[in-house]
């Protein structure tokens, strides 16, 4: 049977307008564009993915391509709707030329759009971000789904700041033992079993861990503002990911404490970004690391006599440690402030905060994520990732 045999003509599209009235464009991808819209009867937002499977620019294999993954993606959705961290599908109309995906509109917008508003998060919202993500890798991985394009862009913010994963254009459920060997995803965010392979016939494939290996990266990104595996040139930054050559040098890392390192974000991290995927934490070991253990009850009533006794020995150390922290602060100087601006975390959070505002819109352009970029503490690197980027300024003319 042919597609165009399976397919409903027009009726499907002339339904959804007749139910909605699109408006403007949120988001695009590659054969699809999301619109805010509004169902005329309720006058209630929603946002709507098109997909466009008549495309000219695309091959036929192309066009059965994105037919079969996008009712993948439509009945995956359709069995994980419902999750309090998942977009809900509210609708869904086919016609032989369009696709529409009718969703829960989401007003803050992207994870990524936030980060770079706020340049790095903290630990706490950083904490309550990636539970939450965690628990929904947890759910999809028990229902043997992955979702294989795990991002911050692809991860949405409600009104109240509660994050839902959306965009499950790449998921698939997994047979009982079954591997995959396709290479898909997004070049900073792709697991190294999936590069490597990629390059070798033989390798046995990749499962579910590689979404645990994303979750690494975003944490990461999350924290220190930047991504861990980052290269002008994307061979060198590939060479990165299967390596596992990542490090905790940047400035950022350096102003986290050494307890809270020890103790939460850093080890967190060690045991997401693990080249090897059979090492590397599952969702459930994840959420189990005391990171994720810290702040979940939300009022402690009773302190017993011996909470009591550990809360002002606590206090005590820690006042005696800020003291201490205090008399060794060296002074402000001038010649400190020139010497290396960079190294003194206040200005370094107005220059990045400077770079961002006036560079942020720059970020997302292009396939390979710049976002790195904005941190280079070099003019000229910065100036040459921006120009290679939006092809303003060629190689030559920056030596
Ligand atoms: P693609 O497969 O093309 O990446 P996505 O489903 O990720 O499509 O949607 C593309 C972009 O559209 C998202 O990154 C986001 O900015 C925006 N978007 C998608 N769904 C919603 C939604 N429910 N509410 C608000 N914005 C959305
Ligand atoms: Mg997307």
């Amino acid at each position: 049977m042919t597609r165009e045999d399976e397919m409903p003509d027009w009726e499907g599209a002339q339904e959804f307008y007749a139910k909605y009235d699109p408006k403007d464009v949120l988001g695009r991808g590659v054969s699809s564009i999301v619109r805010r819209c509004i169902e005329r009867k309720t006058e209630i937002e929603y946002a709507v993915k098109i997909i466009d499977i008549t495309s000219e620019h695309l091959t036929p294999e192309e066009l059965e391509e994105i037919c079969t993954s996008t009712a993948q993606e439509i009945s995956i959705l359709k069995q994980v709707s419902g999750h309090q961290h998942i977009i809900s599908l509210n609708d869904c109309y086919e016609s032989s030329s369009f696709y529409f995906l009718v969703f829960d509109l989401m007003k803050r917008g992207e994870l990524f759009d936030y980060l770079t508003e706020k340049v790095t998060l903290s630990e706490k919202e950083a904490r309550s971000i990636m539970r939450a993500l965690l628990e929904v890798v947890q759910f999809l991985h028990s229902k043997n789904i992955v979702h294989r394009d795990l991002k911050p862009e692809n991860v949405l913010l409600d009104d109240d700041m509660n994050i839902k994963l959306s965009d499950f254009g790449f998921s698939l459920q997994l047979g009982p033992g079954k591997k995959l060997k396709e290479l898909c995803g997004t070049p900073g965010y792709l697991a190294p079993e999936i590069l490597l392979c990629s390059m070798d016939e033989t390798h046995p494939g990749y499962s579910k861990e590689v979404d645990l290996w994303s979750c690494g990266v975003i944490m990461y990104t999350l924290l220190s503002g930047s991504p861990p595996f980052w290269h002008r040139k994307q061979m060198l930054m590939l060479r990165m990911i299967m390596d596992g050559n990542y490090n905790f040098d940047s400035p950022e890392w350096q102003d986290r404490s050494e307890t809270v390192k020890d103790l939460v974000g850093i080890s967190e991290i060690s045991h997401l970004l693990v080249v090897k995927p059979e090492n590397r934490f599952t969702a459930d070991q994840a959420l189990a690391h005391p990171f994720f253990q810290q702040y979940v009850v939300e009022e402690v009533r009773h302190f017993s006599p011996f909470r009591k006794f550990k809360t002002i020995i606590w206090t005590v150390l820690a006042s005696v440690r800020i003291y201490y922290k205090y008399r060794r602060a060296k002074p402000l100087t001038k010649q400190v402030l020139i010497r290396d601006p960079y190294a003194i975390k206040g200005i370094r959070k107005v220059i990045d905060g400077c770079a961002f505002k006036v560079y942020g819109h720059w970020v997302k352009k292009g396939l390979q994520q710049n976002r790195a970029a904005l941190f280079e503490n070099s003019p000229k690197a910065f100036l040459f990732s921006l120009g290679n980027e939006c092809g303003y300024v060629s190689e030559q003319r920056m030596e």
